[in-house]
């Protein structure tokens, strides 16, 4: 059982140890608190999500947005009357 100074107090505990007997400390062998990972994976996590979000606006914005005004302009061109062409050669 490999035992490691406290990150908080510097008692010896067990690497798997959940909490320090001295002071408390959780994940007392570990370099940072298990609150402090989660905060980090917090801070992480929401960055990438940040991240993903920007990148689906970033994509309705230039890809959806031009193909809607595409879609509607067709839709608009069907329902006019197609113009006429003058006969160059004609009847008259
Ligand atoms: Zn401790």
């Amino acid at each position: 059982m490999p035992l490691m100074p406290c990150r908080a107090c510097g008692h010896r505990v067990d690497t798997s140890a959940l909490a320090c007997p001295g002071c408390g400390a959780t994940d007392p062998a570990k370099k940072i608190s298990r609150q402090q990972r989660d905060f980090y994976l917090f801070i992480v996590s929401t960055v990438i999500w940040i991240g993903v979000l920007g990148g689906l606006a970033l994509c309705v914005w230039k890809i959806a947005i031009p193909w809607a005004r595409q879609t509607i302009n067709k839709q608009a061109a069907v329902e006019l009357p197609p113009l006429r062409e003058s006969p160059r050669n004609g009847d008259e």
